[in-house]
């Protein structure tokens, strides 16, 4: 096999679309591609068009009754059906996170579709990564849409690949938020390693994802949970992901590294606390392929999930992802194409960077920098004597 990668898109993406106003914008994902096609990094060969995930597929992870429930929305009669909204309630559709829009089914399963490719192209053996920058959607659960996300692409992935391959599964999750979906399905299961940094649910939604949860019965100690200090900044996010993954790569001893990308971490992101820049989502994707090659036989899938700047930061953010997965050189100081500048600048309020390097001065230090570090340091001490084997 050799270290190939696949990146998996379709224009269709753009249809999972909750309505203008929505912070869940899909431009963010035309945004990116047409950077990543500006700086030339992805082939022909490398594009795979996903098919919308079956019905067959997304029970896997969904009970029938929400998926028939998704299924009602196709037109705009049905969106403003008050009997069905109310039925719709109880499964968390057409509430303000996630409202109900025409053809929800089509579009949120063509995301699925796009992991559940990305899982076929590595398990085929067709290529060692593979990336869905639609996909991410780590918060749905079994019968209930949440943050945004209506059916859960990883959870589907995941059981997928558990039937046909039997590989044992490592997650992980840098979103700003807990991956509280994926973390749920697999709670009870021994094969399935899941790790989440997200800022701490003190705070932040879906306020879940503390030090304490670290999975059920037989998968008790393979539920990881760092919860981050608001206003954690690069160094102590990463100095947290080097504190644990390896240590749980090594023990563990995955077939496979399924991560969740969401940039929503980013100093700008209107959503969350957290202080991260580019460095970071340049690092990253470096230290997880680094891990994949070391710990998981090379295999990586990887996808997106949240980031709410979607001019400034979601477009440099997954394309330097998808850089670190190819293996085409681009690091922060590449700078962004005029063309591209050109295309997206009048989208957004505030002038577009023009390299993928956030400059430091942009982003003074917090005053309590060395007093958030050190608590990091101590949610990661406290999660290290929860686990013996860390
Ligand atoms: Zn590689
Ligand atoms: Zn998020």
């Amino acid at each position: 096999m050799t270290d190939t990668a696949k990146f998996i898109y379709s224009d269709a993406y753009s249809q999972y679309d909750f309505g203008a106003t929505h912070p869940f914008n899909p431009v963010r994902l035309r945004a990116t591609k047409s950077l990543i096609d500006a700086l030339h990094l992805v082939s022909d060969d490398q594009l795979v068009l996903p098919a919308p995930a079956t019905i067959d597929d997304l029970v896997r992870a969904h009970h029938r009754s929400y998926i028939d429930m998704v299924q009602h929305f196709t037109n705009l009669e049905d969106v403003s059906n008050p009997t069905l909204l109310k039925r719709a309630a109880a499964y968390g559709l057409g509430t303000e996170d996630d409202p109900v829009f025409p053809g929800m089914h089509d579009a949120a399963r063509l995301a699925v579709g796009g992991t559940l490719a990305a899982a076929q192209v590595i398990a085929q053996g067709e290529a060692m990564h593979a990336l869905n920058l639609a996909g991410g959607l780590h918060h749905a659960k079994a019968a209930q849409a949440s943050g945004f996300c209506i059916y859960n692409d990883l959870t589907v992935a995941i059981h997928w690949l558990r039937e046909k391959t039997q590989w044992r599964i490592a997650y992980i999750d840098t979103d700003a938020h807990h991956g509280d979906g994926v973390q749920q399905a697999f709670y009870d299961d021994p094969h399935v390693l899941t790790i989440s940094f997200h800022e701490t649910g003190q705070y932040l939604f879906p306020g879940t994802g503390s030090v304490e949860e670290t999975g059920t019965g037989a998968g008790q100690g393979y539920a990881l949970n760092v919860p981050l200090r608001p206003y954690t900044d690069n160094q102590s996010w990463l100095e947290c992901l080097e504190r644990i993954v390896p240590a749980a790569l090594q023990h563990f001893q995955p077939d496979i590294i399924i991560s969740q990308h969401g940039c929503d971490g980013h100093y700008w992101d209107p959503l969350t606390d957290l202080f991260a820049t580019t460095d970071f989502y340049a690092k990253v994707p470096a230290l997880v392929h680094q891990w994949a090659h070391t710990y998981a036989h090379g295999r990586w899938l990887a996808t997106g999930g949240g980031g709410y700047e979607i001019w400034r930061v979601v477009p440099r953010a997954w394309t330097l992802l998808w850089a670190e997965m190819s293996d085409q050189s681009l690091d922060v100081n590449t700078p962004l194409p005029q063309s591209w500048l050109d295309t997206w600048q009048p989208l957004s309020s505030p002038p577009l960077p023009t390299t993928f390097f956030d400059p430091p001065e942009s982003f003074p230090p917090v005053a309590q920098s060395f007093a958030i570090t050190q608590q990091n340091r101590e949610t990661v001490d406290r999660l290290k004597r929860l686990i013996p084997w860390l």
